[in-house]
């Protein structure tokens, strides 16, 4: 490396309205060598807007295991080199993971310049719990891989926050209330910071139903959110784990004991599950 180490910076630009980008990051993008761009012929757009003229080149998901190298090398050289995606935060289901692995693994100085991220947008107004959540990113675009990845989180208990595309909406959506039941408070956040901005809450069969019958709720780009699933009771939690002890005391094994306390107590398979294989651990450690 040569002894002046450049700076990798990840910037964050607009997910819709082209006034949402930080003086800071205008500075770094005007300021540095090179911009590695998603699209160079999008990103140039925003860039024009600001009479920024800093070479671009792609980094997108078909050429990053490629590109990657030669931008180390860059950096390990002093280079100076800027992130972006075509819009919001680079590495948000977007690319730049390689990239910004690497240059870590190399010693490179990497710096946030922090901006728009559509799922936080979408949290920021939804009026659903933000203390916990989980970001699940795009869903399987086959409905049975769909279904079974929703299975897994059916007794997810934080806000789950998906990306999807609007022709998959209606879909997602049937599929939701069949993994997670009718009743869930669901959001369907819009076209953010754009002309059509659309915040919808309701409860998922509703949400379905309005997606179903107005065409125009599948348009543009969305993030759909859904409340997590009720925390389960602390009463019956105590009797699965009791049932539990007394199953792996008579010698079944984890699975078996895990299921019939899921059975009988009414808690999440998954949920009772670890706590098996946990108090099952628990009782094989020497004493002492
Ligand atoms: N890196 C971006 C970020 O920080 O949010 C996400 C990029 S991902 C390829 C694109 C997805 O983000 C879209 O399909 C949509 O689910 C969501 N998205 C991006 N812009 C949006 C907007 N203005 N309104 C709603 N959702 C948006």
């Amino acid at each position: 490396m040569s002894n002046k180490a450049g700076v990798l910076y990840v910037v964050a630009t607009p997910i819709g309205n082209l006034a949402d980008i930080s003086q800071r990051a205008l500075e770094i993008l005007a300021d540095v060598d090179l911009i590695a761009a998603e699209d160079t012929r999008h990103s140039r757009r925003l860039l024009g807007r600001y009479g920024i003229a800093t070479r671009l080149v792609a980094l997108h998901e078909h050429n990053e295991r490629g590109a990657v190298g030669g931008l180390v090398e860059k950096l390990e050289h002093g280079g100076r080199v800027a992130l972006i995606s075509d819009a919001g935060t680079p590495l948000i289901s977007d690319p730049g993971f390689r990239l910004v692995r690497e240059a870590r693994r190399a010693g490179i100085n990497v710096v946030p310049a922090p901006g728009p991220c559509a799922a936080i947008c979408a949290l920021s107004v939804a009026g659903l719990p933000t203390d916990r959540f989980v970001f699940e990113g795009f869903l399987p675009a086959r409905s049975a891989a769909r279904r079974a990845r929703l299975q897994v989180l059916a007794s997810e208990t934080r806000t789950l926050v998906f990306y999807e595309a609007g022709r998959r909406m209606a879909a997602c959506l049937d599929d939701l209330c069949v993994a997670f039941g009718d009743e869930r408070p669901a959001v369907l956040a819009r076209e953010l910071t754009k002309l059509h901005e659309t915040v919808l809450d309701a409860d998922l069969t509703t949400l379905a139903r309005r997606v179903a019958t107005d065409p125009e709720q599948c348009l543009g780009e969305s993030v759909l959110l859904v409340g997590g699933a009720p925390e389960p009771d602390s009463a019956d939690a105590e009797s699965a784990r009791q049932l539990i002890e007394v199953l792996l005391d008579e010698g079944l094994p984890v699975s078996r004991a895990a299921a019939i306390a899921a059975r009988v107590t009414g808690q999440s398979k998954r949920a009772v599950y670890a706590l098996a294989q946990a108090l099952h651990d628990t009782s094989e450690m020497p004493p002492g």
